[in-house]
């Protein structure tokens, strides 16, 4: 089970807030230039049957509640990359009225990918470091 979750993990995209600049470039890990799918990775939009969660933006108040349900949706173990700044730290949008705190106050998370946007590369890196982190 182990060794499937490692070699064919299913990532599930959601975007608690961004402004799209960070949802661009974590499409473009599918394009045959960045190929996201030779570590088997596959994008998959029920959270029941993803085993990695990718958040792209700030948390909005609205989101927060959505993304809890969503990462209880997705069966253990689960994992969660924060791709970009508004995600790892609230990015520009931190002090805004509609934030409602850091993604890792509301869900844990493993991987960490700063950026604004972080470089498709970036990501790739921060998939890659998740599946060094199953072998165990
Ligand atoms: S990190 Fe930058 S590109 Fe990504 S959602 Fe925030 S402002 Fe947009």
């Amino acid at each position: 089970m182990k060794w499937a979750r490692r070699n064919s993990p299913w990532l599930l995209h959601f975007n608690t807030g961004a402004c799209n600049g960070c949802d661009i470039e974590v499409v473009s890990l599918l394009t045959p230039r960045y190929d996201v799918e030779r570590f088997g990775a596959k994008l998959e939009p029920s959270p029941r049957h993803a085993d990695v969660l990718i958040v792209t933006g700030p948390v909005t108040r609205q989101c927060a509640p959505r993304l809890k349900m969503i990462y209880e949706q997705m069966p253990s173990p689960k994992f969660v990359v924060a791709v970009g700044a508004c995600s790892c730290s609230g990015g520009i949008f931190q002090d805004c009225y509609n934030i409602s705190g850091h993604l890792d106050q509301i869900i844990p998370v493993d991987v960490y990918v700063p950026g604004c946007p972080p470089k498709p590369e970036a990501i790739l890196q921060g998939i890659a470091k998740l599946l060094e982190k199953l072998k165990g």
